[in-house]
């Protein structure tokens, strides 16, 4: 890239040098020019006019008379020289210019073009007005009538035919280049709009063609290159495109400098300079030719640097891409000045002079699109840290989601395992129900059918409860119950044992891994324990004594039979205990009798 960019420094500092030597020759033949007002002499009248009406001029101050609706007559006398001779009119815009060529007081030959006639209409077929010097032996004279409605700018010269074309093969490759870079960058531009879809990418694209088409027209390209038979568009096109360059590029400048977010003042000042640019179109279209040339005249001339100004005002408000804009409206700027105080007369006419302003546009339109470049890189990382900011936001919002969720699950499992309990416990004894029971049977009725262990089983009832309820009222035999509870839970110690409210005032003790004897002896101490506790219930004083009968059922439990068989034991031998007086242990035989071995004295009624 540096390379590149290096070669063609070194291009540019050549074509300085050459035009800076070549350009301007000391000429020999002498200008003179008139206006004529009424726009009404012919030839022959001028060529009788006495010289004092003549003003002399050199070629190197461009005559550059403004506008004016009459006409100008030049006379260049081209004494003989024996070299083959051009007259160039270098400034393809005028409307009408006629050459008369006089030698020995003839008139010899006579051609009429201007940008209102068809292209085919030039001696030469170039974008400028280029004659033949007809002689190049006798001293000749040429009157060259223009008139135009446009501004009346005549860079008129004799150059020899040869240093012409060296100089026109310079000239020709430049707007060659020109032209291939303005292609350029609207194309990759337009590719990366349609890629991109920002505005800003078309904005820039229909600036660089209007620029383009204007520098063009202005060097006459469009015309000899569009339609050559078409001289009316000429009239259409100048004020138009001049217009509408304007235009794209205030709306450009107003996408890329993102205006409205800097100043909302300027972007209405600009949105109206955008409006009074369509006006311009519109006017350049259908109102008088000279009038819209004046008007977008002006306007360019005002519009130029005042965005220039612009970008400088938002770069310094820290808008880091008006910096680029800058940088690229720099040249253009200069370009321009370059060309208006060299069409003042201020700098001698050059090759530089002369395209400075067709540079300043290439300059600009390849600085923006280094600049647009850089835009989607700038948005690249503003996306990215947009990117990494939602995911680390998310992420951090994962993390609090986990949290909580761990949180509640934590809480929720306590929550079950307490659900659990309760729904395993009895509510008013506080020992496990018959649920729990139920399940606890189920287990250790397994385990033992695996082991071949004996398990026991104790059903507990209390003797006469009704009497207690019905003596002491209810809330007493609630109490009642919860002592006989506590009293058993604390007899029942071994770890694997289950003491239970089986139902009413009725208890059930599970005894895992215990044969006959040792079931029948918990019995005993439970029935024993009762018996000899007095339970102080309520609020009364005086203690309730309370007895309770047992029965207890052993069995190790066989493939195919079912726990309830060792309840129905319990049963049968709670029942025996109750009928044979309470306040007693029974034992289930599987001689089908229950045996009453343990009959108490003491403890057969209260
Ligand atoms: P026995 O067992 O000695 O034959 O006589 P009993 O009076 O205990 O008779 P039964 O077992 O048929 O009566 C059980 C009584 O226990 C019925 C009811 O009044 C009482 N009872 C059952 N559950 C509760 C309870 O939760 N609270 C109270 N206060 N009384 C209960
Ligand atoms: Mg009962
Ligand atoms: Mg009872």
């Amino acid at each position: 890239m540096n390379h590149h960019a290096s070669h063609f420094c070194q291009w540019l500092i050549l074509v300085l040098a050459l035009t800076g030597s070549g350009g301007l020759r000391a000429e020999t033949a002498a200008f003179a020019w008139l206006e004529d007002d009424s726009a009404a002499l012919t030839v022959d009248e001028v060529r009788t006019l006495p010289a004092g009406q003549w003003q002399p001029f050199t070629p190197s101050d461009i005559l550059n008379l403004g506008f004016s609706s009459g006409g100008f007559w030049l006379k260049v006398h081209v004494p003989p020289k024996p070299v083959n001779r051009l007259l160039e009119i270098g400034y393809p815009l005028l409307d009408d210019v006629s050459v008369f060529w006089e030698l020995d007081g003839q008139l010899i030959e006579q051609h009429r073009t201007g940008d209102q006639w068809a292209f085919d209409s030039r001696p030469i077929h170039h974008r400028n007005f280029v004659f033949l010097v007809p002689s190049n032996t006798e001293p000749v004279t040429a009157y060259v009538r223009i008139r135009t409605q446009g501004s009346v700018q005549i860079p008129v010269r004799i150059v020899p035919s040869g240093q012409f074309l060296k100089e026109e093969q310079l000239s020709y490759g430049w707007q060659a280049v020109f032209l291939g870079i303005m292609v350029a960058m609207a194309l990759y531009n337009l590719f990366v709009f349609v890629i991109v879809r920002h505005p800003t990418y078309l904005w820039y694209v229909l600036t660089v063609v209007a620029a383009a088409m204007v520098q063009l027209h202005l060097h006459g390209l469009m015309f000899q290159w569009l339609w050559p038979d078409w001289p009316a568009m000429n009239r259409y096109f100048t004020a138009p495109v001049i217009s509408l360059n304007i235009a794209f590029a205030t709306v450009f400048t107003i996408s890329f400098l993102a205006l409205k977010r800097y100043s909302p003042l300027l972007f209405r000042a600009s949105q109206v300079v955008v409006g009074l640019a369509v006006l311009a179109f519109v006017y350049g279209l259908f109102g008088p030719y000279q009038h819209g040339i004046v008007v977008v005249s002006v306007f360019g001339a005002v519009i130029t640097p005042a965005a220039w100004v612009l970008g400088l005002w938002v770069w310094r408000k820290g808008q880091v891409l008006a910096g680029f804009y800058v940088l690229a409206w720099t040249p253009l700027l200069m370009g321009h000045l370059i060309l208006a105080v060299s069409k003042l007369g201020y700098l001698p006419r050059s090759f530089v002079t002369e395209f400075a302003p067709q540079l300043g546009v290439a300059l600009e339109v390849i600085l923006l699109s280094f600049a647009l470049a850089y835009r989607i890189s700038l948005e690249r990382q503003r996306r990215q840290q947009a990117q990494e900011h939602a995911l680390a936001v998310q992420r951090q919002a994962n993390q609090t989601l986990e949290a909580r969720v761990q949180e509640r699950t934590e809480a929720l499992e306590q929550v079950n395992e307490q659900l659990k309990a309760i729904s395993l416990t009895d509510g008013l004894t506080q020992v496990a129900n018959r649920r729990r029971f139920d399940e606890k049977l189920a287990v250790e009725w397994s385990r033992a059918a695996r082991q071949g262990h004996p398990l026991s089983l104790l059903l507990l009832d209390i003797d006469h409860f009704k009497l207690v309820n019905d003596q002491l009222g209810h809330l007493v035999g609630d109490d009642c119950l919860i002592r006989v509870a506590q009293l058993c839970a604390d007899e029942i110690q071994r770890s694997g044992d289950l003491l239970a409210r089986y139902g009413g005032e009725e208890f059930s003790v599970l005894l895992p891994a215990t044969p006959e004897q040792g079931a029948r002896s918990v019995a005993e101490r439970l029935r024993l324990i009762i018996a000899r506790t007095p339970v102080y219930a309520g609020d009364g004083d005086s203690p309730v004594s309370l007895t309770v009968s047992v029965g207890v059922a052993t069995m190790a439990p066989d493939p195919g039979v079912e726990p309830e068989a060792l309840i129905r034991q319990a049963d049968e031998a709670l029942y025996q205990a109750k009928e044979s007086g309470r306040n007693r242990v029974v034992q289930w035989f599987s001689s089908s009798a229950c045996s009453d071995p343990g009959r108490e004295k003491s403890g057969q009624s209260r």
